[in-house]
């Protein structure tokens, strides 16, 4: 039985970040800085631990990182004024919005007030847009991360056919555009699509980001493919114990594919490295 090779995230993100490091040293040198800035507004205590684990990440690269904490009573208002400033404040080089807002709060349209130059999630619009023009652009980080690890396998992407399992404006179909630009040729599936096994079996490279544990099973998977697993998803074990897991059945899919990437230590440690990448090419 083939055994595919794991795409280990935390080594990939590991030597980004040491690249990284090197580019913040030298942007020092030059008297300049990368400084992130985070809004994050009520007490969501998932937002506030991914906070916590960003700072640290930004300080082990050399990367400034300041939390604006606001309340949960904090209007739209409120918000637009904070990021009105970050975005006229020359010194802050990057800004990002920590979700959930509060109810009430629109996010797209937060999201769209960021500056384009400033906006290392790819959350604005514009952003988004530019990739399908090939323009150089602030990529969404998940999406980043899923196309790194692919291209960490060698295999060829220009000529591949991709499926792409889930459809969202953040992860999914990022993933489906930055696909096309390499010349791959791209499936966006999504709930409604019908006979998904059928067109995910055919798939050179599978990447799953729909959110639903289990969804991939080895039946659905072409023989030496490459397999991306974006999904997190909370699951009670049989001993009871909460534990995480990807879209992708990882034991059944292994003896399947060529390369796939693990649930956790996959796509989680590639999407904040590009966080922090954004952030440098930002400043730069
Ligand atoms: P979403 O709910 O916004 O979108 C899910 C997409 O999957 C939709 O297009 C939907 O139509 C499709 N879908 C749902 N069920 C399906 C099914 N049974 N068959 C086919 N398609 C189906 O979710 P999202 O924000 O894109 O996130 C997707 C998953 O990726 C979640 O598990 C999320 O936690 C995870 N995620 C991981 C990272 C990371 O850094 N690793 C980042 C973002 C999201």
């Amino acid at each position: 039985m083939a055994t595919a090779t794991i795409i280990d995230g935390r080594v990939l993100a590991k030597a980004v970040k040491d690249s990284l490091a090197i580019r913040v040293t030298r942007l020092k040198a030059e008297g300049r800085k990368a400084r992130l800035d985070a809004v994050l507004v009520g007490g969501d205590q998932g937002a506030h631990l991914y906070a916590k684990n960003q700072a640290k990440a930004c300080c082990a690269v050399g990367i400034e990182y300041m939390l604006h904490d606001l309340p949960e009573t904090a209007s739209q208002k409120d918000i637009e004024l904070v990021i009105s400033g970050l975005n006229e404040n020359p010194v802050v080089t990057a800004i990002m919005v920590h979700l959930p807002l509060p109810e009430g709060v629109d996010a797209d349209v937060i999201q769209t007030m960021i500056a384009v130059d400033k906006d290392v999630e790819g959350v604005n619009p514009a952003n988004i847009g530019n990739i399908v023009f090939g323009r150089r652009s602030l990529v969404p980080c998940t999406a980043l991360a899923v196309m790194e690890m692919i291209e960490s396998t060698g295999i060829e992407i220009c000529g591949a056919l991709a499926v792409c399992v889930g459809a969202s404006t953040i992860v999914g179909k990022p993933v489906a555009v930055l696909l096309m630009q390499a010349e791959a040729t791209v499936i966006s599936t999504n709930i409604h699509t019908k006979k998904r096994e059928e067109l995910t079996k055919c798939a050179d490279i599978l990447i799953s980001a729909a959110g639903v544990p289990n969804l991939i099973g080895a039946e659905h998977v072409k023989e030496g493919a490459v397999v991306i697993d974006v999904g997190i998803n909370r699951v009670e074990g049989e001993d009871g114990k909460k534990r995480t897991v990807g879209d992708v059945d990882f034991d059944g899919v292994s003896s399947v594919a060529g390369f796939i990437s693990p649930v956790p230590g996959g796509v989680g440690p590639m999407t904040v490295a590009m966080l922090l990448r954004n952030t440098v090419q930002a400043a730069e």
